[in-house]
């Protein structure tokens, strides 16, 4: 089977590998405007285009947060956004040598015929907007897929139809210059242990690669953003070590050694737990040959937006916050992480049930 060989596969590959660095990760930026309102509601902002430039001017701003980062994903508003000294946002990261992403996919839906399962839309017109937004200076996408866990879930119809939606988005971005993220997010929702888990997360990247592979997808220019693996919200707990070990194990047996990073989702961990797993991982002595960083949403911004609460003498103090969230990530990318970064409020929970991004 021919993988993607087109005008961009070096760049995909230099592109990939390089968001993979070690020391350095993702910060998911890219909440949907009616995602972003709920945030906002919590600190008492209000939800309109200037308070969603301004916080996020604050998130690119924050003085050396840069040098922990390696790709910012946006939402389609921010792609053309300026700061308020009238500097692109997309020319902001180039200079801070970091490279801009961008959500791609237009939500979920119900599938029909399943109890509550749900696929990824945003196929239609893919190829001209990846085209557009790699004018506009993206470089890599994301494309969120949802399953959930339950006693027949997921079922083989929406794990098939959620990998087959992955591979298509991943073919069509590459085809325009754009590293997909391949995200197949396994909800936390659940009594369910990390068995259980374990065993979903396997059947569902089975299934990704074999549609990645099928599709053309050139792998060395993608990389993975996945849950780790836990016991479900209701379900028993596993110490850090646990979840490392039995995250690793099963990209171990699942995820190409072609892929050069994994990029994980937060998930609803607090920010200081997604901090120690993915500590644990990097400390854990097994053969790992990929990256595995981070591509957090909640985990990276939840002190950050309360430090800030929508007012501009908070700025300072809020992007320290998001600076030594970033830091203690970036140290975790290295096992070197020792704990304790952002102190009570980073331990908050930030589950969220059947969460929508
Ligand atoms: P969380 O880290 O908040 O789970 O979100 C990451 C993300 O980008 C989900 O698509």
């Amino acid at each position: 089977m021919s993988a993607y060989m087109g005008k961009y596969a070096d760049e995909l590959i230099i592109n990939a590998r390089y968001i993979a660095s070690p020391g350095k990760g993702i910060l998911a930026a890219d909440e949907s405007t009616s995602t972003i309102g709920k945030r906002f509601q919590n600190i008492n902002v209000e939800n309109v285009e200037q308070t969603r430039k301004d916080y996020r001017e604050l998130l690119f701003t924050a003085p050396g947060v840069m040098k922990y980062l390696s790709g910012v994903i946006l939402y389609e508003e921010a792609l053309y956004q300026k700061t308020n000294s009238g500097k692109p946002f997309v020319e902001l990261m180039k200079e801070g040598g970091v490279l801009p992403g961008i959500k791609v996919d237009k939500g979920i839906v119900e599938l029909p015929g399943t109890d509550g399962e749900t696929a990824t839309t945003g196929l239609d017109g893919l190829g001209e907007r990846c085209a557009a937004y790699y004018k506009a200076g993206a470089r890599f996408a994301k494309w969120r897929a949802v399953l959930k866990i339950g006693e027949k879930e997921p079922t083989d119809l929406a794990i098939d139809e959620n990998a087959h939606g992955l591979a298509r988005y991943s073919i069509i971005c590459q085809e325009n210059g754009l590293v997909p993220i391949v995200e197949p997010e396994i909800l936390s929702d659940g009594s369910h242990d990390i068995k259980k888990c374990a065993e979903v997360t396997e059947r569902v990247l089975i299934a990704c690669y074999k549609h990645l592979i099928n599709n053309h997808v050139l792998l060395e220019g993608t990389l993975l953003k996945p849950n780790m693996v836990t016991g479900g919200s209701d379900g028993p707990k596993s110490s850090n070590e646990d979840i490392a070990r039995y995250t690793i194990l099963a990209l171990q047996r699942t995820v190409p050694v072609a892929v050069p990073g994994i990029m994980f989702l937060s998930g609803g961990q607090s920010e200081e737990e997604a901090t120690l797993n993915l500590n644990a991982m990097n400390k854990f002595n097994t053969m790992k040959p990929w990256t595995l960083s981070f591509s957090y949403g909640r985990a990276l911004q939840q002190s950050t937006l309360k430090a800030w609460s929508g007012k501009k003498e908070n700025i300072p103090n809020a992007q320290k916050v998001l600076l030594g969230r970033c830091k203690a990530n970036s140290d975790a990318t290295l096992g070197r992480y020792v704990g304790g970064a952002g102190g009570a409020s980073a331990s908050e929970s930030l589950y969220v049930k059947n969460y929508k991004y």
